[in-house]
């Protein structure tokens, strides 16, 4: 299966700012303030003078990188050398599929010029439980494929350098101090779980994706194989002891679809993931959560880059003194409300439901099916509601203290 993709190199181009809000009152009670009312140059007593962030991964560096060019010291500590935390080099996307903004256009709006090779996806291969294929397509891209972890031309690698660019003073390889400013140290306890194989391979240019209960239930299998470097997964929010046995089967799946092909140098990790819906980003205690540590992740499919680098741009606006209440309700907390209605769909799903929903994406643009699927409205809106009360986790939780709401966990 030879799939169409290019190479994208990204220009610069002026920054634009993101939405802001008004004046008002913000979650927790503190006076915001228009963007206008304080401005970006010049001394502003609102604006720490220094930040230590925990954890630099993308969230982390993002939030370092616009706050550095405000004239904030900043330092971020990861307790791993050479940038790219808990990834191994592995295919990731970054999602174009959830608004009609661009994401390279938003990353854009934030001040973060996307200057790292990605591939625009725009055809895929479906597999669903009985044995059919669907090819899906869309005329501009429903993702953007970028390498993880700490390698060259990596979306971490890309972050780093706008980093130290910056004047962020990086303490690789240092844990972060107890009292740091900003925690952007990822998931905090597992409420999905993932095992990927990472590799070099002959296989030419695929990207598939298996939905099928009885394999992956609560989850899905993926293979992504791009100029030559292959990522395979599986990835499931229950009955987690399956893990194992779906590996399997999805790996003996693929293989039987696409061929046989030559798998290299491969490593295998397992990973987990959190799912929260934060009330805020800043905790009582005055601290601020971004990315994985405030758990800000689509529920449906467990995609987090977008939203935890929309998130380090909130916050960074917030620690200059610009919180944007309007933009974090509207920009995250419905989207995320939205995909736990989606979710809770996703999970009462059989093999045909399955089959149905990959024909309906093969029809038609994809991009502009995963958008209809995702915007938010008031059905969504009250199904997650629904959901979120009977779903409630009632023992408590070991995400950020700005959790407002998580599901229950599998014991
Ligand atoms: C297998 C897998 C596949 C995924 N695929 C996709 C995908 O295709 N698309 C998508 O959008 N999302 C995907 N996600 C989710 C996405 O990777 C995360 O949402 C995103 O990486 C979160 O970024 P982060 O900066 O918040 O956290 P992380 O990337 O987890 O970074 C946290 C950093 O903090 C460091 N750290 C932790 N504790 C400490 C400490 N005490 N002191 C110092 N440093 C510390 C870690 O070393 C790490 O570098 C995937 C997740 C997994 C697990």
């Amino acid at each position: 299966m030879s799939l169409v993709t290019r190479k994208m190199a990204h220009s610069a181009r002026g920054a634009q700012g993101l939405p802001r809000g008004v004046s008002g009152r913000d979650a927790s009670g503190s006076v915001f303030r228009r963007s206008e009312e304080i401005g970006t140059s010049g001394y502003n007593p609102a604006v720490p003078q220094r930040i230590r962030i925990a954890g630099g991964g993308i969230s982390g560096l993002a939030a370092a990188v616009l706050l550095a060019r405000r004239g904030v010291s900043v330092e971020v500590y990861d307790r791993h050398r050479g940038g790219g935390g808990r990834f191994a080099g592995g295919w990731q996307v970054l999602e174009n599929g959830s608004s009609d903004l661009d994401a390279f256009e938003e990353l854009r709006a934030m001040g973060l010029e996307p200057e790292f090779p990605a591939i625009r996806a725009t055809r895929a291969l479906f597999l669903d439980g009985l044995g059919r294929t669907f090819e899906v397509g869309s005329a501009t891209p429903y993702a953007y494929f970028v390498r993880r972890g700490g390698g060259e031309g990596s979306l971490d690698a890309w972050l780093r350098t706008l980093a130290l660019d910056a004047g962020v003073i990086l303490r690789e390889g240092e844990a972060a101090p107890p009292d740091a400013e900003v925690i952007a140290s990822g998931p905090r306890q597992a409420d999905g779980v993932a095992r990927e194989l990472v590799f070099t391979s002959d296989l030419p240019d695929t990207i598939a994706v298996m939905f099928d209960p009885a394999v992956t239930p609560t989850g899905y299998a993926y293979l992504f194989c791009l100029g030559g470097h292959g990522t395979f997964g599986v990835a499931q929010v229950r009955r987690v002891n399956r893990l194992g046995g779906a590996r399997d089967a999805a790996w003996r799946r693929f293989r039987e679809v696409l061929g046989e092909f030559a798998v290299r140098g491969e490593r295998e990790h397992g990973q987990f993931m959190n799912f929260c819906a934060p009330r805020h980003l800043r905790a009582a205690d005055g601290r601020w959560y971004v990315g994985e540590a405030a758990a800000v992740q689509d529920f449906l499919f467990g995609l987090g880059n977008r939203l935890a680098l929309r998130s380090a741009a909130l916050a960074a606006e917030g620690i200059a003194g610009r919180w944007d209440d309007v933009a974090f309700r509207t920009g995250l907390l419905r989207p995320m409300r939205t995909t736990i209605a989606l979710r809770f769909a996703y999970e009462r799903m059989g093999r045909r439901a399955f089959t149905v929903f990959c024909r309906r994406a093969s029809r038609g643009d994809f991009r502009r099916f995963l958008i209809r699927l995702q915007r938010p409205g008031a059905a969504k809106d009250a199904l997650a509601r629904l959901v979120m009360a009977a779903w409630r986790e009632r023992r408590g939780c070991r995400h950020a203290p700005v959790c407002s709401w998580c599901r229950e966990r599998e014991s």
